[in-house]
């Protein structure tokens, strides 16, 4: 299994039109040092610049929402999928994972791409 393998666990979900506030208000996602390396190669084939978050707000996200969304990490992913990070402003996908769901998922994350590291 490799990294898209595992996002491809996790339903799509419909945004609500124009909201960006889990990326806004909710802290700076985390993500594994491969899925860094995957945002260094995306930003560098896009001529785009690394940025650093000041205070809660998501460096990468811009007034139409992600602009680094083909690697987002997998936080970002589940958001709004997952029993535990439920969407605020109610957006739901089409099926919500199951808690048993949601902790496998995190037990492939930790152990197969940070090298057990949470
Ligand atoms: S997951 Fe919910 S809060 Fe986050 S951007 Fe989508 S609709 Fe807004
Ligand atoms: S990486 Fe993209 S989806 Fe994740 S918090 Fe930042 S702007 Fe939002």
């Amino acid at each position: 299994m490799d990294l898209e393998d595992l996002y491809e666990l996790i339903p799509q979900m419909q945004c609500r039109g124009g909201c960006r506030l889990c990326c806004v208000e909710f802290g700076v996602p985390s993500m594994t040092p491969l899925e860094a390396e995957r945002l260094d190669r995306f930003l560098q084939s896009h001529g785009m610049e690394k940025r650093y978050a000041a205070g809660t707000t998501c460096p990468y996200v811009g007034e139409n929402g992600c602009t680094i969304y083909p690697v987002r990490p997998l936080i970002c992913r589940l958001y709004g999928n997952s029993p535990n990070y439920l969407c605020k402003v109610g957006a739901r996908p089409v099926r919500l994972l199951t808690e048993d769901e949601e902790a496998e998922i995190f037990h492939y994350y930790y152990s197969e791409f940070a090298g057990g590291r949470r």
